[in-house]
């Protein structure tokens, strides 16, 4: 029984990271997609945790491999899924779930119609901007540069399939694991399951 696909989205600040962590803490069979970047690293990350940090001619020759399920460039950096891990998982019976800006999931939504999506929304643009600035990682420019891009973001919300407002990071969390429990029991998917059960 393959796994499920979902897609996680919203604006820098808005709290993706912070509940995919909560929702993997919890549930050892999910596994979170480690996206290629050119952006360059933080100091807090990892090559290979966060991101695989590689170089505009490493990520281009991935694209032309057909290496990537998907890619887009945000903000001057390009960033993208690579494809074989998702695949691997899902023929495991994990669910993988991505962290990507919209196009990402426009395109993931075209190859693959049943993966789930769920835009994350800063509970205001003023408490994105101050928690931008609280990680105090970029320059005022970007910084700039990011709440612009966040606001484009966020006219995409109406795109996906499920809107989670993380004003409180536990509570939206919460709801982000009853989108997947009650998604991996929709009807179409829990027949598959008993198709399969010769003994039911
Ligand atoms: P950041 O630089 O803040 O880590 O990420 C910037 C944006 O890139 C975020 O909106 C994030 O969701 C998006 N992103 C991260 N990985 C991918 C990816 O593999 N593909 C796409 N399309 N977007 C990604």
């Amino acid at each position: 029984m393959a796994g499920k696909l979902f897609v996680i989205s919203g604006p820098s600040g808005a709290g993706k990271g912070s509940i995919v962590e909560k929702l993997m803490a919890k549930d050892d069979k999910l596994y979170f997609s480690i996206s290629a970047t050119t952006r360059p690293k933080r100091d807090y990350e990892t090559d290979g945790r966060e991101y695989f940090f590689v170089s505009r001619e490493e990520f281009l020759d991935r694209i032309e491999k057909g290496k990537m399920l998907e890619w887009a460039e945000y903000a001057g950096n390009y960033y993208g899924t690579p494809a074989g891990p998702v695949d691997e998982k899902l023929n495991a019976g994990c669910d993988v779930i991505l962290d990507v800006e919209s196009h990402g999931m426009y395109s993931v939504k075209a190859l693959r119609p049943d993966a789930v999506t769920m835009f994350v929304y800063p509970p205001s643009f003023a408490e994105l901007e101050r928690r931008l600035r609280k990680r105090n990682t970029e320059t005022e420019e970007r910084i700039q540069s990011r709440l612009k891009q966040s606001r484009l973001e966020c006219a995409h919300a109406q795109d996906y399939d499920y809107i989670i407002i993380n004003d409180d990071l536990e509570l939206a969390a919460e709801e982000a694991r009853a989108i997947m429990t009650a998604e991996k029991c929709r009807t179409a998917e829990r027949l598959h399951i008993l198709k399969e059960d010769k003994t039911l």
